[in-house]
């Protein structure tokens, strides 16, 4: 069977992982989250303090890049995990706080064109599944498989509660609605790569979908693809 590209965007907490890590699960391809490696970078400011609250020192960022070492590691469970200067942050970015630093660090143009540089590498060989923001605009514009997927943001901020509530964080409800706003807001709107559907992807809008109904449209989207 020939190998592919499979391009999966869409806005924040939409749901983009779970699909992308199923069917990578399914067909054996190898599966990057893009947003944890904006997210890795958002850490390592935070902790240098160059983010705070609405603060982003893009000089000091752009000046020590290259001193942000990302790499995807498998853990035993057979899931990837993301590694910082060797450091495994993959709990530690899942937080508001990162999320919201990593839509900030990613409309830095230096920053956005390293980490699509190394997703680029990444992708080479096919057999890959990518999520992100800009994967089948920017990354894979030649993807065979685009998605973009979307969800109402009050569904979103639901489901993204639920999943931080299920790892022991506490969150209230409006904090979580406000940040996929906030984060939707500097998504679509900023001047280096914005969210936006590539013309040749395929629109799923799973606000009502069943997530046994998506992975099955997926699949059989992917195997049309990937049919001689
Ligand atoms: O997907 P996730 O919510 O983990 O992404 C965190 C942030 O990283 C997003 O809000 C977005 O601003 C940024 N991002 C991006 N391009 C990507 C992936 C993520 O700009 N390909």
């Amino acid at each position: 069977m020939k190998k592919i590209i499979v391009a999966i965007d869409g806005f924040s907490s939409c749901g983009k992982s779970t699909m992308a890590k199923e069917l990578a699960r399914e067909t054996g391809y190898i599966y990057v989250d893009t947003g944890a490696m904006y997210r890795a970078v958002s850490l390592f400011c935070i902790r240098h303090g160059w983010i705070k609250d609405d603060f982003i020192d893009t000089d000091k960022i752009e000046q020590h890049l290259s001193e942000m070492h990302l790499e995807f590691k498998t853990n035993t469970e057979g899931k990837a995990e993301i590694y910082l200067n060797g450091e495994n942050v993959e709990q530690d970015i899942r937080t508001l706080e990162v999320a919201n630093g990593a839509s900030k660090v990613s409309t830095i143009r230096t920053v956005r064109k390293e980490l699509v540089r190394q997703q680029q590498l990444m992708g080479q060989s096919k057999g890959i599944v990518m999520d992100g923001r800009d994967i089948g605009t920017v990354v894979f514009p030649n993807a065979e498989l685009k998605i973009f997927l979307t969800a109402s943001p009050e569904i979103r901020a639901q489901r993204r509660m639920e999943e931080m509530k299920n790892k022991g964080q506490e969150v209230d409800y409006e904090d979580v609605l406000a940040n996929v706003l906030e984060r939707d807001e500097r998504d679509q709107n900023r001047k280096e790569s914005p969210l936006k559907q590539a013309e040749d992807a395929i629109l799923i809008d799973n606000s009502e979908m069943a997530l046994t109904e998506q992975q099955e449209l997926l699949r059989n989207l992917f195997r049309e693809k990937t049919a001689f």
